[in-house]
C-alpha cells in the first residue's frame, strides 16, 4: 500500500512523486511506456515566462526554478526568450510581467537588429524580451529527472499500464493495471496526459478533453548564434537555439482520435511552412537543414485552460490534464502543487479557472 500513486510519468507526473518524495511519502510512479514515454520527449522545450494569463506566468516562473533545482545544465540552457509581434498583440503578455513582478525589456525594431543582427524585424513591430527563459532538451530531462525519481526512492512500475480506477463509495481504493496487477494507495494523481480520457472512460467517468497531433522541427544551422529564444506573433512561429541547432516550428497540429504516437511524417506543407516563417525572421548562415521532427499528442480542453484538482465525486483521486501545447513549461509546477494541496492542505482557490468541474459531467 502506497502513500501515492502517480499515473504517468510525464513532466507533470515527474514533478509529482519528486515532491512527493520530498514530502516523505510512500510514492510509486506507474508509466506504461516508460518515464517520459509521451508528449513530454516530443516536444519543443521552450520555456517562457511570456504568456497571455498571470497565472500562467506564475506557474512558468516556478517551473523554470524547478527544472534548475532538479536538473543539470546538460538539459537546459538559459538563453532568454525575445517574442516579436505587433504591440496590440503582446499587450496581454506584457499586463501579465507586470502583474507578476518580472522584469522585461521592449525593444523597437532597430534595437532587436542591433543587439541580435541576424534577426530581420519590419519597423511596425516591436520585441518583448525576458531573461530566465530555457531552452530545454527535452530526452535530456527525461533521463535526469528519472535518475532523480529512483535517487529520491520513488517505486517505478514501467511498461505496464493503468487500465482503470476501482471506485468504492466515492473512493478510488485501487488501479488496475495492464498485467492484470492492482496497486492500492491512499492517494492517486491521474498525470497520464492525452491517454487519461481514456483511463477515466474505462473506470466510468468522462472527462471533456480533445487531442490534437502537433509537429516541431530540429533544424540545423550550420554553426551556433548568439540568439535568445524566440516567437513571433505576426508570423506564428517559435524556435529555442540548441548548439548549431534550432528546434521549433509554426504553431501546427492536426485533430485526433486518440494520442498519435506514431513516427508518421508531419505533412511536408508544416515543414515548408516553419522554414519559410524561419528565414523571414532570420539571417541564417547556411540554408537550414532538417535533422529531426518531433510529432506527438497534446490533449486541449475547449476554454484553452488546464483541468487541475481533484477529480469531481472522488474524495483522494487528483487530475492535470489539458496542457495543450504550454505542458512541459506549466507541469513541473502543476505536479509539484498537486502534490502541496494533498499533502499539506494547500488552497486550490486561486487556480478556479483550472477548476476539473468545467471538464466533468
Ligand atoms: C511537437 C510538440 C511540441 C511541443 N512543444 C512544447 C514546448 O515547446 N513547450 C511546452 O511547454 N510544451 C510543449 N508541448 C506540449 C507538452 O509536450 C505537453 O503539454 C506536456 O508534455 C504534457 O505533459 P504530461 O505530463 O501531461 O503528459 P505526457 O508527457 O504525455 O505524459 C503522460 C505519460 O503517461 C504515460 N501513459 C500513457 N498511458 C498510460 C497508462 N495507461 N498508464 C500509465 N501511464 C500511461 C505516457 O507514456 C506518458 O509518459 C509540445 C508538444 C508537442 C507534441
Amino acid at each position: 500500500m502506497y502513500d501515492l500513486a502517480v499515473l504517468g510519468g510525464g513532466i507533470v507526473g515527474c514533478f509529482s512523486a519528486l515532491r512527493a518524495a520530498e514530502l516523505g511519502l510512500r510514492a510509486v510512479l506507474i508509466d506504461e511506456r516508460g518515464v517520459f514515454g509521451g508528449a513530454s520527449a516530443r516536444s519543443a522545450g521552450v520555456f517562457t515566462v511570456q504568456l497571455d494569463s498571470p497565472l500562467d506566468v506564475e506557474l512558468t516562473a516556478k517551473s523554470i526554478e524547478l527544472v534548475k533545482q532538479y536538473t543539470s545544465e546538460k538539459a537546459w540552457k538559459e538563453t532568454g526568450f525575445l517574442q516579436i509581434g505587433k504591440e496590440h498583440a503582446l499587450r496581454e503578455s506584457i499586463e501579465s510581467l507586470e502583474k507578476c513582478g518580472i522584469r522585461y525589456e521592449v525593444l523597437n525594431n532597430q534595437e532587436i537588429m542591433e543587439r541580435w543582427p541576424e534577426f530581420t524585424v519590419e519597423p511596425e513591430l516591436i520585441g518583448v524580451y525576458t531573461h530566465p527563459d530555457l531552452s530545454v532538451e527535452p530526452r535530456i530531462l527525461g533521463r535526469e529527472l528519472r535518475e532523480r525519481l529512483i535517487e529520491k526512492g520513488v517505486k517505478i512500475i514501467e511498461g505496464v499500464g493503468a487500465r482503470r480506477l476501482n471506485v468504492v463509495s466515492n473512493e478510488v481504493k485501487e488501479v488496475e493495471l495492464s498485467d492484470g496487477s492492482r496497486i492500492s494507495a491512499n492517494y492517486f494523481i491521474l498525470a497520464t496526459g492525452p491517454w487519461t480520457r481514456e483511463i477515466l472512460h474505462n473506470s466510468q467517468i468522462e472527462v471533456q478533453t480533445f487531442l490534437l497531433t502537433c509537429f516541431a522541427y530540429r533544424l540545423n544551422l550550420g554553426r551556433e548564434l548568439n540568439i535568445p529564444s524566440f516567437s513571433d506573433e505576426y508570423l506564428h512561429t517559435y524556435w529555442r537555439p540548441w548548439g548549431a541547432t534550432l528546434v521549433g516550428g509554426r504553431y501546427d497540429a492536426e485533430f485526433a482520435e486518440s494520442p498519435d504516437l506514431s513516427n508518421a511524417q508531419p505533412p511536408s506543407r508544416s515543414l515548408k511552412m516553419s522554414l519559410k516563417l524561419l528565414l523571414k525572421r532570420l539571417k541564417t548562415p547556411s540554408p537550414p537543414e532538417l535533422v529531426e521532427y518531433m510529432r506527438g499528442p497534446c490533449s486541449f480542453t475547449n476554454d484553452g485552460m488546464p483541468i487541475f484538482g481533484p477529480i469531481p465525486r472522488l474524495i483522494n483521486a487528483y487530475i492535470v490534464d489539458g496542457l495543450g501545447g504550454y505542458g512541459l513549461m506549466r507541469g513541473p509546477a502543476l505536479g509539484y502543487l498537486t502534490v502541496d494541496a494533498i499533502v499539506l492542505n494547500r488552497e486550490l482557490d486561486r487556480f478556479s479557472a483550472y477548476s476539473p468541474l468545467r471538464a466533468f459531467r
